[in-house]
């Protein structure tokens, strides 16, 4: 009942301005945000059980009653997985009716996950995404060109709904060759930028040489970013370079960073966070169940993110916990300039190259502000080197015409080392195909 009591209020906030929602929702105590999570958690498990055909399933054979779960650990060892995504189909997880879905690009499988939502959810998230952007300085006389991806991707759509309640100017420039952003974005004089790291470092590459335009902030999401690179960027526009941390799955921010950009505050008003298998430092997968979805609930999601959660206060004042900066991935897929890539990537590239063996791995390294994919293959003949490089090159262009645009735009840089058959697996290890090897931001 309190939650009931609690959540009017706090929907009745978030519908007010962002100044006066701010100011309304700092008056909620801690104990009132709990209520309000724990009683959208039951509801959630008591919706999913009742109308998603997987979890009305996966409940009657484990033996849970959803009307006794109170909180995620009464689930026992249940997650929800993106192979439960990918091998039920997202139909399977419905309880409501579709306005639009989303995909995720590029997993450690070429399948897609597909994710459904409303409209009511996308203006909900609007809403809160609205009030992190005041956070962080935004006024209607701001004036933002975005260059999200706007291909199945749900960021640029989080972004516009936004802004629908801040009312700023916006241009949509898509995710076109920073050069040719640079030339076209000028005349709008923009203020705020939103883009991909790796896309905001090349851009501000170009701007060290072309000059800088007076930014009040920019804003990435969509990959990690180290802080060498971060430096890059803020030096090169004389203003702070924020980042959000999100899934398709989860419709937007999980978190997203405030001034002191130390860790991302999380979204507690839609999201149960958990973190499993934590090491003694605390960091584990993050596990997540979204508490405001009406369409396509996810009940103990697996992110297959390395992070932890953050509850000491942070030094900007505000008091909802944070996630800390993303560690890695549980899997071995790698968030980079490249895209999004896992094995199956560079077999897909590897498919065919004469000349090579079976064995082969990638690491992922950062020189300077530009990420390197490193391809490691064994060759018989090392004179054969070039040809083989010239082979993948082509193959990548032929395959993957994303990864290919943005080696275009030098997002990254993909290089062949050759080896001597045998070496690269080792004394009969087992051979890490795909290794992250950046140094990143940990908080
Ligand atoms: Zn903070």
């Amino acid at each position: 009942m309190l939650g009931r009591v609690v959540e009017f209020a706090e929907r009745a906030a978030l519908r007010a301005g962002p100044e006066r929602a701010l100011g309304l929702l700092h008056y909620f105590p801690d104990s009132a945000f709990d209520a309000i999570r724990h009683a959208r958690f039951r509801r959630t498990v008591r919706l999913a059980a009742a109308r998603s055909p997987f979890y009305r399933e996966e409940f009657r054979r484990r033996g849970i009653d959803p009307h006794c779960v109170e909180q995620p650990s009464d689930l026992g060892d249940f997650y929800t997985t993106g192979d439960d995504l990918r091998a039920n189909g997202p139909e399977a997880f419905f309880v409501g009716r579709a306005d639009t879905a989303f995909e995720t690009t590029g997993t450690t499988s070429p399948v897609p996950k597909r994710v459904f939502f409303s409209r009511r959810e996308i203006s909900d998230m609007g809403r809160l995404s609205a009030l992190w952007l005041h956070v962080l300085g935004l006024r209607p006389g701001d004036r933002i060109v975005s260059a999200f991806d706007c291909s199945f991707w749900v960021s640029p759509y989080v972004l516009r709904s936004g802004l629908d309640w801040l009312r700023c100017f916006h241009v949509e420039a898509g995710k076109i060759d920073p050069n040719e952003f640079y030339d076209r974005a000028a005349v709008y004089h923009p203020t705020v930028i939103f883009g991909e790291p790796s896309w905001i470092v090349r851009l501000s590459e170009i701007a060290q040489v072309r000059g800088r335009w007076p930014l009040k902030f920019l804003l990435a999401g969509g990959e990690n970013i180290s802080e060498a690179s971060r430096a890059l960027v803020e030096q090169a526009w004389g203003a702070p370079l924020y980042l959000n941390y999100g899934q398709t799955e989860s419709f937007g921010a999980l978190g997203a960073e405030c001034r002191m950009k130390n860790g991302y505050h999380r979204n507690d008003l839609y999201f149960f966070f958990e973190v499993a298998n934590a090491d003694p430092d605390g960091y584990g997968e993050l596990i997540y169940t979204t508490l405001a979805r009406d369409v396509m609930p996810l009940i103990r999601y697996r992110s297959t993110d390395v992070t932890r959660l953050i509850d000491e206060p942070c030094g900007c004042g505000i008091s909802m916990g944070r996630l800390g900066k993303i560690r890695g991935r549980c899997d071995e897929m790698v968030v980079c300039g490249m895209g999004n890539v896992g094995p199956w990537v560079f077999e897909d590239i590897l498919r065919g190259v004469g000349g090579i063996g079976g064995d082969w791995r990638v690491a992922v390294l950062a020189e300077g502000p530009r990420d390197v994919v490193e391809l490691h293959v064994e060759i018989d003949d090392p004179s054969r080197a070039a040809d083989v490089d010239r082979q993948i090159s082509a193959n990548l262009r032929e395959r993957f015409q994303d990864f290919q645009k943005n080696r275009d735009m030098k997002l990254y840089d993909l290089r062949t080392r050759v080896h001597l058959p045998g070496t690269l697996r080792g004394a009969g290890r087992k051979l890490r195909r795909v290794v992250d090897e950046r140094q990143m931001i940990t908080v």
